[in-house]
């Protein structure tokens, strides 16, 4: 089983093939990032326009690097959402186009059902299994009890994490995307300003970061007010520390209750160096067994979308050429 998987949900064109839902046969990932950087974030017709013009080369890169012909394919994956519909019906476009030529099944597939199966690419998912899920828009705490069941048991009531983090980046006049900038930034302090955590309710498994975004914010504009420098690195390990220790009780908690055999993290926060130590550490000491995918299937490529879809070819779901775009798709289940 070899699957092209196609991802143009945001500012990545990305191609990739699969060999049996978890072999990782070629990746190509063409980044937007240069382009919407003087912009502090992604420009919706910017990022459309350079999926049109990449595409194809990232397709035929994709094929080219893994030796391969369409007839060695076994299907088409593309993510349908949820994502910018502008740059998700490039990718879908390019994907029926492919598919309806060369006769082979299409099959859509959700974003974030990608960003969790690329740790399916790292080492096999055992169930049941807990997935934190922290990207640039969302955040959620997933439940699996076995391949292709998503069970949403906690998501943001406003701010997603990496939002969070871009925003708090342009705060400290970091480019965009600020998450790695303010990373690094809180690996060189030596001190923390101290900011809210925000655990909500004492049972939710829901989170909320736009307290902390807004603490952030008054903090430098109080400081600005009595004309103090405030220190970045401080601010940023504040700002980070918060975050991670929240995410990282309510994953353990989360764990301990519906008695998980895997923890996995996924999306571009995972990528988040405090968070994945955090995380490490706290799950030794659980003694449950925790992954994160290295950084590269952390943030937005089709490998993943190529591994998720494996599991729905297998399941027997099929798209149609009258698939579209669906920007605000909900993670369901196929089983
Ligand atoms: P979604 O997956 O929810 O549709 P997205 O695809 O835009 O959103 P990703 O590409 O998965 O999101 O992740 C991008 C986000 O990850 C950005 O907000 C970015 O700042 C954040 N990010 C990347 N690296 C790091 C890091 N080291 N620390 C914190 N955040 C990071
Ligand atoms: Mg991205
Ligand atoms: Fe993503």
């Amino acid at each position: 089983n070899y699957i092209l998987a196609i991802e143009t949900s945001c500012d990545e064109t990305a191609a990739a093939i699969i060999k049996n839902g978890t072999e990782i046969i070629s990746n190509v990932v063409s980044s937007q990032i240069e382009s919407h950087k003087r912009f502090g974030g992604v420009v919706p017709e910017i990022a459309s326009r350079h999926h049109v013009e990449q595409m194809t080369i990232v397709l035929e890169e994709a094929l080219k690097q893994a030796n391969m012909e369409p007839k060695d394919l076994t299907a088409v994956a593309v993510t349908e959402g949820p994502g910018l519909v502008g740059a998700l019906l490039i990718g879908i476009n390019a994907a029926k186009a492919f598919a309806f030529v060369h006769g082979l099944p299409l099959i859509g597939t959700h974003h974030i059902a990608g960003h969790i199966y690329a740790n399916n690419l790292v080492q096999p998912m055992e169930f049941p299994l807990l997935a934190l899920v922290v990207s640039g828009g969302h955040t959620e705490l997933v439940l699996m009890c076995e391949h292709g069941s998503f069970e949403v048991i906690g998501e943001t009531r406003d701010d997603a994490a990496g939002e969070a983090y871009d925003k708090v980046a342009r705060v400290l006049n970091m480019p965009y995307p600020g998450g790695p900038h303010i990373d690094r930034l809180a690996h060189e302090a030596t001190e923390a300003v101290p900011f809210p955590r925000v655990w909500l309710e004492e049972d939710s498994y829901d989170f909320s970061f736009s307290g902390l975004k807004s603490a952030v914010i008054n903090y430098k504009h109080n400081m600005d007010q009595r004309g103090e420098e405030i220190i970045a690195e401080h601010v940023a390990k504040g700002f980070q520390d918060s975050v991670v220790e929240v995410l990282t009780g309510k994953t353990v908690r989360a764990a301990r209750e519906f008695q998980v055999k895997q923890v996995i993290a996924a999306g571009g926060v995972s990528a988040n160096k405090g968070l994945r130590t955090a995380l490490e550490k706290a799950f030794k000491e659980e003694g449950i067994p925790f992954y994160v995918p290295p950084l590269k299937l952390c943030t937005d490529n089709a490998a993943m979308i190529g591994a998720a879809a494996y599991e729905m070819y297998e399941a027997g779901i099929r798209g149609n050429l009258a698939m579209n775009g669906r920007p605000g798709m909900e993670l369901m289940s196929w089983k």
